[in-house]
């Protein structure tokens, strides 16, 4: 028997929890959101289970619970959506949008309806449409049945919405629902956890869509579950997301460039120059992060040597982690290139959520001999077995302990925290003299100003 090469192992993603909203290139991009679907199964739900004939009322909670409510972030799901499904339905001009269930669920448009009946997210709904063929809509409080064409793609049947949208919505232009006036694919837009779902073979195309995380993971009492998905299940910030890119589609290219943005904030107009550039590691620095999986790798006397007999050469890490197949010459050497350049004349750290800690990535980033260009590494959460910090002075790296259990485990408060204690994070100042805890000159007004603007940061 051989044994198989085992396969590159990512070794951490947080982009990945996201939702990802975005316009193809269209006609008319001035055209607003009248219509937004929902695709049922691991979008509004998070996991589906059906209540069957029969349930009693407590089977009925567990379900509900089951299919809706997260646990991975605070708060009631169930409330978060009917939140944001309530903003959606009214445009910021006081247009009345329509929302309705677009789903695949072999079960059909009337077990859907009373899951959402059940979970009181159905009156958010005016319309389910079940593929193939079957649908409900609502009118006022009353649910109705209606029919669909049998179609068999969710691209093919918004294109027939957006021809005939009086078909779908039969209680438009009747004192339920004011008329929304001619539609084009332009004004739908579908949430969806199936990017296959975007586009038919046919060649009809979703032009604006939404699409909700996929995902594995420990789920309650269900162990290891593969393949979930739900619309905030993961990030808060998805119902935002959402309600912005409804209301303004166009903001939300299609586009592979990265897009930079300065906040208004007091005192902006006196341009403070920016000082400290603070990189996200996996996923901005890296493409996708593949580490050795031994464990010296996390140690600062880890060297070449090392990889010898493990299941990556150095070669490989250097491609899997930073070169793109995408673009033409060395996405290494570029970025080298520009790390240098800007190592010049600005502090460079690392923030990463990443599980091995800081000396992983900082061998990671010697390998690739990016490391030099760096103050400071940093990783979160905090770890008992694993170093968080590591700092460099004279080309020399050391570990030690980030103040990370002093603030709360998010990106912005860290940066809060390294404005005010930039000694704590940076432990060269200490020794360079510059006792004061802070990297500027200017007091403690200066710095509230570097948050806002002098920190130029990119998260992953
Ligand atoms: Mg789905």
């Amino acid at each position: 028997m051989t044994t198989c090469p085992s396969s590159p192992r990512r070794s951490f993603t947080r982009a990945a929890y996201r939702c990802q909203c975005l316009e193809r290139t269209l006609q008319d991009e001035t055209f607003p959101v009248k219509v937004v679907a929902f695709d049922f199964d691991e979008t509004l739900t998070l996991i589906t289970y059906l209540i069957e004939d029969g349930d009693s009322e407590e089977v009925q909670k567990q379900i509900v619970k089951t299919n809706f409510q997260t646990p991975w972030v605070k708060g009631s799901r169930i409330e978060h959506l009917q939140s944001m499904l309530k903003a959606l339905a009214i445009s910021k001009s006081g247009k009345r949008r329509a929302l309705a269930v677009l789903t695949k669920n072999y079960a059909g448009a009337k077990a859907v309806h009373n899951l959402l009946h059940v979970s009181g997210l159905a009156s958010c709904f005016d319309a389910i449409w079940a593929l193939p063929t079957g649908g409900l809509y609502r009118c006022k409080d009353e649910w109705h049945e209606m029919c669909t064409p049998n179609v068999c793609h969710k691209a093919d049947l918004l294109a027939l919405v957006a021809e005939s949208p009086h078909e779908f919505f039969p209680q438009l232009g009747s004192d339920a629902f004011e008329d929304m006036g001619p539609l084009k694919m332009e004004g739908i837009v579908l949430v969806d956890d199936q990017r296959a779902n975007f586009q038919s073979p046919s060649g009809n195309q979703v032009l604006r869509f939404c699409k909700v995380a996929r995902y594995d993971g420990y789920y309650r009492n269900l162990g290891y579950v593969k393949n979930m998905g739900g619309i905030g299940a993961h990030c808060f910030e998805d119902y935002e997301t959402l309600k912005m890119f409804v209301e303004e589609p166009s903001t939300y290219k299609e586009t592979l460039h990265l897009h930079c943005v300065e906040r208004h904030f007091e005192r902006s107009s006196e341009q403070h120059p920016v000082e400290l550039i603070i990189f996200d590691f996996d996923e901005t620095l890296t493409l996708a992060t593949f580490m050795p999986s031994d464990p010296t790798f996390e140690e600062i006397s880890w060297d070449l040597p090392s990889l010898e007999g493990s299941d990556w050469t150095a070669e490989d890490l250097l491609t899997y982690n930073f070169e793109s197949p995408f673009c033409s010459g060395s996405r290494l050497q570029a970025l080298k290139a520009m790390l240098e350049d800007l190592s010049k004349r600005y502090v460079l750290a690392i923030l990463s959520r990443n599980d091995r800690g800081a000396v992983a990535v900082l061998n990671l980033l010697r390998l690739a001999q990016l490391a030099d260009f760096f103050a400071a590494i940093w990783t979160m959460p905090f770890r008992q077995q694993v170093s968080c910090g590591a700092w460099k002075a004279d080309a020399a790296w050391h570990v030690f302990e980030a103040p990370l259990l002093e603030v709360p485990d998010e990106k912005t408060e860290i940066l809060y925290h390294i404005v005010e204690n930039s000694g704590k994070w940076f432990p060269q100042m200490e020794d360079s003299g510059q006792s004061s805890g802070n990297l500027g000159e200017d007091g403690p007004l200066f710095w509230t100003d570097l948050f806002h603007r002098n920190i130029f940061t990119t998260f992953g």
